[in-house]
C-alpha cells in the first residue's frame, strides 16, 4: 500500500476525513472532515492564527465566499484562471494535460509550457487516456476556467463566482481596511476561509480538491520605505531549490540561512525571505518533517501573472512533491486593477515628515474657446491638457500644444490653456502599496502532517501504528480510561476527565474494550497522553476523592497511570495537579522525563 493509500484508509477508519455525500454516489473533489480531522484542522488554523495574525500584529477578516463578476474581471481570474484540459476522443473523459505529461515523462513543471508544446509531448510520448487507454495524440489541449459560476438572485443578470482564492475578499475591501489601519503602512490583513476551484481531475484525497480552506495573509507595504524584521529570522536555515538549480543539469537543493539567501540574491525579495523564515519554523511546529520539505522557486513560465518573485513550500509524500503554500511578491497589481475597474481610491496618503514646496504646472483651459473648436470632444481635450501639464510641462513651451483624444490629435494655442507654474506646499502624496502574500492550503498541510507523523513499531510483540503529532496539534490531548467499569473506577475516571476538560484540555473518555485496544485507538489518532484509573488509584485515596469532589469539597490524594504515546512509557502521578502537568506537557513547558 502506498503512503497515500495507507493514510486515506486510516483517515476514514478513525474519522479524520472521508469522501462527501457517498450515500448518493459522492462528488469527486469534496471531502468531509470527521471529528478527529475537524479538531486537527481547527488546531492547525489556531496555530496559524497565533503566528501570522497575533504574533505579527495583523488583523483578520471574514469576507463572503460568493463575489460578483466585476471582482474577477478586475483580478484577471475571469480571463486567465485556466488549467490545460485534454478530452479523450474515445470515452469523453477529461484530464489535466500538464499532469499527464508530468506523470509520464521526466518533466516536472509542464504547467509552465505552452499548450501546443504539451499537445506535442502527449503525442511524442504516446500518452494514453487513463480511463480507457485510448491514445490522446492529436487531441487538442485547451484552457479550462476553474471558477464555479452561480447567479446572484433570481435570473441570470447578475453572475457571481465562488471565490477561487480568499485573497480577493481582502483586496477589494482595501479602502475600508486601510482606514481601519489609520492609513499607516505597513499593515497586514489575514483570512482563513473556503476557496473553490472546479479542478479538472481531483486527486490524492485532500491534495487536489474542489472546495478547500486557505489561510492567506496580505501584507501591504510601502515599497520605498518598509523593511521586514529580517534579524528575527536571519539564522533560520532554508532548504532552497532555486529556479536556476532546477534548470541546470547538476543543480540541487541548497541549505542557506535567511540572511545568506538574501545576501546571495537567491531570494530576491527580503519580504518573501522573511516569510520563508517565519514559515519554516511554523511548519516544524505543526509537524511537517523537515527532511521531507523544501522551498522551490517558480520557473519563469510558471509564475502567476501578478507575481515577480514566487516560492512554493513543498512537502514530499509518496515520492511526490506537493505545494502546500505559495509565497508571492504581488507588487501593486491587485490594488491597481481594482482601482482601474472600480474607479475607487486604492491608495494610501503618505504624510511627509515636513511639508515640502514644489513647482506644480496647471492649466485652466478657456472653455469658450475649446467648446466651439472641438464640440463634443472639448471636455476630453481639457482633461488631456491637464494630464499633459502634470506629466510634461515642457510641452507648453511653444505657442501651440497638441494632445491626443481617442487616437485623434487636437492642437490648442497655449494662451487658451491658461498654463502656469506655481509653487505649492504639499503635506504628503498618495502611494499604491505593494503586497507580499503567503497563501497556505490548510488541507494539504493536514495531509502532509498526517503522512509525516505516521509511524509504526512493535509493542508487546504486536505491530502498533501511531501518529507522532505535536501535542499542540493532536485532536485529543488526553485519553482517560477506567481500567474496569466497576468498584468506582469509572466514577473516578469521569471525575478526572471533567477536571481536565474544565482546565481547557481536549479529552476523550473511553471505557470500552481491553485497555491495550484503548491505547491503540488513541495512538492511531495521535493522542499524546493517556490516563488510566486502576485499583491502586482507589486504594491510595482516589475513591474518597471521587465522592468528595462530587460533593464540592477539595480533592484529596490519589494517583493514576499516565502513559506517553511515542515511548509507551508509563508513570504514576498524583491526581492533584494532573491538569496542570498535562497542560504543561502539551505546550512543551514540561517533558515526560521531567515528571
Ligand atoms: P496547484 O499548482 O497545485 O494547482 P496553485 O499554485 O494553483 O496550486 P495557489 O493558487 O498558490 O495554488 O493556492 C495557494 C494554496 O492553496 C496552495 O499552496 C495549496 O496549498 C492550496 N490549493 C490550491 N489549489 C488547491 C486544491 N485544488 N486543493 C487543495 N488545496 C489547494
Amino acid at each position: 500500500m502506498s503512503e497515500g493509500e495507507r493514510l486515506t484508509e486510516l483517515a476514514k477508519r478513525r474519522g479524520f476525513y472521508f469522501p462527501s455525500s457517498s450515500a448518493y454516489g459522492g462528488a469527486a473533489g469534496f471531502w468531509t472532515y470527521g471529528p478527529q480531522g475537524a479538531a486537527l484542522k481547527s488546531n492547525i488554523e489556531d496555530a496559524w492564527r497565533d503566528r501570522y495574525v497575533v504574533k505579527e500584529g495583523h488583523q483578520e477578516i471574514s469576507a463572503p465566499d460568493v463575489m460578483p463578476e466585476p471582482v474577477f474581471e478586475a483580478s484577471g481570474h475571469l480571463d486567465g484562471f485556466d488549467d490545460m484540459i485534454v478530452e479523450c476522443g474515445e470515452c469523453g473523459a477529461t484530464h489535466r494535460a500538464d499532469h499527464l505529461v508530468e506523470d509520464n515523462t521526466d518533466i516536472e513543471e509542464a504547467e509552465s509550457l505552452p499548450n501546443e508544446e504539451v499537445m506535442d509531448l502527449i503525442a511524442e510520448h504516446g500518452i494514453e487516456c487513463p480511463s480507457c487507454h485510448a491514445s490522446l495524440a492529436d487531441q487538442p489541449v485547451d484552457n479550462f476556467n476553474l471558477m464555479f459560476e452561480t447567479n446572484i438572485g433570481p435570473g441570470s443578470s447578475s453572475p457571481g463566482y465562488l471565490r477561487p482564492e480568499t485573497a480577493q475578499g481582502i483586496f477589494v475591501e482595501f479602502p475600508q481596511l486601510s482606514e481601519y489601519a489609520r492609513n499607516q503602512l505597513p499593515f497586514g490583513v489575514a483570512q482563513i476561509g473556503k476557496a473553490y476551484r472546479n479542478e479538472i481531475s481531483p486527486r490524492k484525497s485532500l491534495v487536489r480538491v474542489r472546495e478547500f480552506t486557505q489561510a492567506e495573509l496580505e501584507h501591504f507595504i510601502d515599497p520605498e520605505e518598509d523593511e521586514p524584521p529580517l534579524a528575527e529570522v536571519e539564522d533560520v536555515v532554508l532548504p532552497l531549490y532555486s529556479a536556476a538549480a532546477q534548470e541546470s543539469e547538476d543543480g540541487g537543493q541548497r541549505e542557506l540561512t535567511v540572511r545568506e539567501a538574501v545576501d546571495e540574491g537567491v531570494v530576491e525579495s527580503e519580504w518573501v525571505a522573511y516569510y520563508l523564515g517565519v514559515s519554516r519554523e511554523w511548519y516544524e511546529r505543526v509537524g511537517v518533517d523537515m527532511d521531507r520539505f523544501r522551498y522551490r522557486q517558480h520557473l519563469a513560465g510558471e509564475r502567476a501573472h501578478y507575481a515577480s518573485d514566487c516560492w512554493d513550500a513543498e512537502s514530499e509524500v509518496d515520492g511526490d512533491w506537493i505545494e502546500i503554500t505559495g509565497f508571492a511578491y504581488r507588487g501593486d497589481y491587485d490594488l491597481s486593477k481594482h482601482a482601474e475597474h472600480s474607479g475607487e481610491d486604492y491608495t494610501v496618503f503618505k504624510q511627509y515628515d515636513e511639508p515640502i514646496t514644489v513647482e506644480r504646472a496647471t492649466v485652466d483651459p478657456d472653455m469658450s474657446y475649446l467648446g466651439p473648436e472641438f464640440g463634443g470632444d472639448a471636455g476630453a481635450v481639457a482633461d488631456a491638457l491637464e494630464a499633459l501639464a502634470e506629466r510634461n510641462p515642457d510641452a507648453f513651451d511653444d505657442d501651440e500644444v497638441t494632445v491626443e483624444v481617442d487616437g485623434e490629435s487636437h492642437t490648442v494655442p497655449v494662451e487658451q490653456t491658461n498654463f502656469s507654474v506655481d509653487e505649492v506646499t504639499e503635506n504628503g502624496e498618495h502611494i499604491r502599496p505593494h503586497v507580499v502574500e503567503p497563501s497556505f492550503g490548510v488541507g494539504r498541510i493536514i495531509y502532509t502532517v498526517l503522512a509525516h507523523s505516521y509511524e509504526s513499531d512493535e509493542v508487546d510483540g504486536e505491530e502498533r501504528t501511531y501518529l507522532d503529532l505535536p501535542p499542540e496539534q493532536a485532536p485529543t490531548t488526553v485519553g482517560v480510561f477506567p481500567l474496569m467499569d466497576k468498584d468506582g473506577m469509572a466514577d473516578l475516571a469521569t471525575d478526572i476527565a471533567e477536571d481536565l476538560r474544565a482546565a481547557g484540555l481536549s479529552v476523550t473518555y473511553d471505557d470500552s474494550g481491553a485497555i491495550g485496544r484503548r491505547y491503540r485507538r488513541q495512538d492511531e489518532v495521535g493522542t499524546p497522553y493517556c490516563v488510566t484509573v486502576d485499583y491502586e488509584s482507589l486504594e491510595d485515596g482516589g475513591a474518597q476523592r471521587a465522592s468528595e469532589s462530587a460533593s464540592g469539597d477539595e480533592p484529596r490524594a490519589g494517583t493514576v497511570t499516565v502513559r506517553e504515546r511515542d515511548t509507551t512509557e508509563q508513570k504514576r502521578l498524583p491526581i492533584d495537579g494532573l491538569a496542570d502537568r498535562l497542560g504543561r506537557l502539551a505546550t512543551g513547558d514540561l517533558t515526560f522525563d521531567d515528571l
